[in-house]
């Protein structure tokens, strides 16, 4: 009949306080690989990873010498094929005269496993978050920021630019005559108008300066450090590197308003909206194709 020891679940060590295995249950055959004739008379650490070696030396040892007991650890078995095998022990000094370690070894391949599934998750979770994250902020036709994240960046520019005595200049860039280029071409093709400028728009916008899709055909930056000559800098930018931009042999044009937050300024950004609106409806105004700035209520074309 098989010995009792052999039926049970888990692995049984017998090992001297000199580290010398007395006694390997079946498991050490079944689930490692390795037999009596390697293991009885050879020193515990045939048994261990290097990892373990250290374990045992700096922790479990000195625990079993001196309080004589050791439960729930967990470290990593040496198959004999090279092979790690996560186990969860509880080790017991006997009291005889001559003293042994009982080891009580099972395999925690599976809890290994539940927190590395666990990690996974917190990790799946997270990058789900970050991309629910990105398109709550993204304008999905033209792929740049939203009127949401205009706001929040330009709230957040705003902040800063007190904190570091600079102004600030915000730019509406609205395209012209949309409806009428969209009645004429279809809306598949206003779709690719918006995108193309988008892009544009993208490829002129430097560090320090927010580009965004505020809505319809109407787009918004935020110019951190931009006085007006700054802020009439970029406009010509955008005008210039739309000249190039025609799409179903229409050229597309933009009419442009500029804010101007001076330093010290009022902070809120619904006013400052409301200023470059007001600058965007003068270029309307002006023949469209043009460029107003607003500094402190005053209008001036700026080509
Ligand atoms: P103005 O020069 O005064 O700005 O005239 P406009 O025709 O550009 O302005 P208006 O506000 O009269 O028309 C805007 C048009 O933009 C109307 C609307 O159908 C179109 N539009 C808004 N959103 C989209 C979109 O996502 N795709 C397309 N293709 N068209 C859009
Ligand atoms: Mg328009
Ligand atoms: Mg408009």
């Amino acid at each position: 009949m098989t010995p009792l020891l052999d039926m049970l679940p888990g692995g049984v060590l017998v090992t001297t306080l000199g580290r010398q295995i007395r006694y390997a249950n079946a498991f050490f055959r079944t689930d490692l690989g390795l037999d009596d004739q390697t293991l009885i008379g050879a020193q515990v650490e045939v048994l261990l990873t290097p990892a373990a070696r250290i374990f045992y030396d700096t922790y479990l040892h000195p625990l079993i010498l001196n309080g004589g007991r050791c439960d729930e650890v967990q470290f990593n078995l040496m198959s004999g094929t090279g092979e790690q095998v996560p186990v969860v022990a509880c080790l017991r000094r006997t009291d005889e005269a001559e003293a042994t370690v009982v080891w009580c070894l099972m395999r925690a391949d599976n809890r290994s496993r539940m927190y590395e599934e666990l990690v996974k998750a917190q990790e799946d979770v997270s990058s789900y978050a970050r991309k629910m994250q990105d398109l709550a902020a993204t304008d999905p036709l033209t792929g740049m920021p939203n009127r949401r994240e205009f706001e929040r960046l330009t709230r957040r520019d705003l902040r800063n630019a007190d904190r570091v005595g600079v102004p600030l200049g915000l730019v509406m860039i609205d395209i012209d005559h949309f409806k009428s280029f969209n009645d004429s071409h279809g809306h598949a093709a206003g779709d690719e108008v918006l995108r193309r400028c988008g892009a544009a728009l993208m490829s002129i916008t430097r560090s320090g300066e927010t580009v965004a899709r505020l809505g319809g055909e109407e787009f918004g930056c935020c110019l951190f450090g931009a006085n007006a000559t700054g802020a009439e800098a970029f406009a010509r930018r955008v005008h210039d590197s739309l000249r190039s931009l025609s799409v179903e042999q229409r050229q597309i044009t933009v009419s442009i308003g500029i804010a101007i937050r001076p330093v010290g300024g009022a902070r809120d950004l619904a006013s400052l909206l409301k200023q470059a609106d007001i600058a965007l409806y003068g270029a309307k105004s002006a023949g469209r194709n043009c460029t107003v700035c607003n500094t402190a209520g005053t209008l001036v074309l700026c080509g």
